[in-house]
């Protein structure tokens, strides 16, 4: 009988409290009959070839994810790794009834703007990403879980896709012990405790940025302003993390650069870089200073600048184009700084580049 996949993505650290929970938490989902249990290394390590993601690419209906980023950290991680769907709403999370009224008054006044999430064909399907950090409980995740699953049954009952046996379970919870098709999850060896799966994947710490598609404008701020290639576009010239790997471990900069928040460095110390709502942690943040703004310019350039003389070139600064025609390009390595040819040159500073690029050193 299909089930709904739970993944849970284990943390970096060997915390023996993070581990603890993770555990136990397996370990009473697993007594769910409807629930199929997954443990996986921590998602944002995790390349597309992995075998984590071969399990999720096999997971065509719903899922939960549960780890330890901010949820829509994770969610435009997966989305970045070809696992797509839309975020399913939470209730078991670190925001504040504050934080949602804030949300909501910033959609009501910048709902005119573009996002490059209405372009987005989507699957229909939701993907409920909840966070560790919003309880030390155990019983918390499995009653959030338990709702989810719950709900998923609900749906196809509105949807009038509920047959009677779904019928049946949303009228009687009790005797809910199996859910429509959420699709199969492939046959692993189950590894450590009964009925939880894991997926043993060594991967190694990685550090890039995540695009939070639901807030870019596609700008194109972030593609400018990285001199080591790691924007570019697709084919219909839609921003995207191209050369992830080519990122400054550390180098937060280009979230400071982009007007909407819209970039996530999911492993930074500082929460709204990490993907967290404006008040996490009971500090309200004014994102202003943070991101966009010309102090956060200031700071993004000269995080830039460290990166750029440690990588062994020369600084640029603010980037005024005086400043960037004096820049050593001489030193600058060749990454390819946009996947296409579709994108018509930005500024001088492209047009400096693709001619480099096209001398082919
Ligand atoms: S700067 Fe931000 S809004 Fe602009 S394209 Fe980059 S991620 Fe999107
Ligand atoms: S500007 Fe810095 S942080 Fe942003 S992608 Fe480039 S190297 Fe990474």
């Amino acid at each position: 009988m299909p089930k709904l996949p739970v993944i849970i993505s284990k943390g970096q650290s060997r915390n023996p409290e993070k581990r603890g929970l993770e555990q136990a938490l397996a370990a009473q989902l697993a007594e769910h009959d409807q629930l199929d249990v997954v443990v996986m290394p921590h998602i944002y390590d995790l390349t597309p070839q992995s075998e984590g993601y071969q399990v999720l690419s096999q997971i065509e209906g719903d899922f939960v994810m549960i780890s330890w980023l901010y949820s829509r950290s994770c969610h435009w991680i997966m989305d970045r790794n070809g696992i797509h769907g839309h975020a399913g709403d939470i209730l078991l999370s670190q925001m504040t009834d504050e934080d949602e009224l804030d949300d909501e008054l910033e959609d009501e006044l910048e709902d005119e703007k573009e996002r490059v999430i209405n372009q987005l064909d989507l699957p229909n399907r939701k993907i409920y990403s909840l966070e560790f950090g919003a309880s030390e409980k155990v019983e918390d995740f499995v009653d959030e879980v338990l709702r989810i699953a719950a709900q998923s049954d609900l749906l196809e009952w509105i949807q009038g896709k509920a047959n009677e046996e779904a019928m049946d379970r949303f009228l009687s919870p009790a005797n809910n012990t199996a859910l429509a098709n959420h699709g199969q999850l492939p046959a692993l060896p189950i590894l450590g405790q009964p009925g939880v799966t894991e997926v043993q994947d060594p991967g190694t710490r990685r550090w890039y940025p995540v695009i939070d598609f639901s807030r870019c404008t596609n700008c194109m701020e972030c593609i400018d302003f990285c001199l080591f290639g790691v924007y570019g576009v697709d084919r219909v010239d839609t921003i995207l993390v191209d050369q992830p790997d080519n990122c400054r471990k550390g180098c937060p900069a280009c979230s400071r650069v982009c007007p909407e928040n819209a970039i996530v460095f999911p492993q930074h110390k500082t929460p709204a870089i990490a993907g967290a709502p404006a008040d996490a942690g009971g500090l309200k943040i004014d994102l202003s200073l943070l991101f966009g703004a010309p102090d956060a310019q200031d700071v993004a350039a000269r995080e830039r600048d460290e990166q750029l003389m440690l990588a062994g070139r020369s600084p640029v600064g603010q980037g005024d184009e005086a400043e960037l025609e004096k820049a050593d390009f001489a030193n600058i390595s060749m990454e390819r700084r946009q996947s296409t040819e579709h994108v018509a040159n930005a500024d001088p500073l492209d047009a400096l580049i693709d001619d480099l690029d096209a001398l082919d050193l």
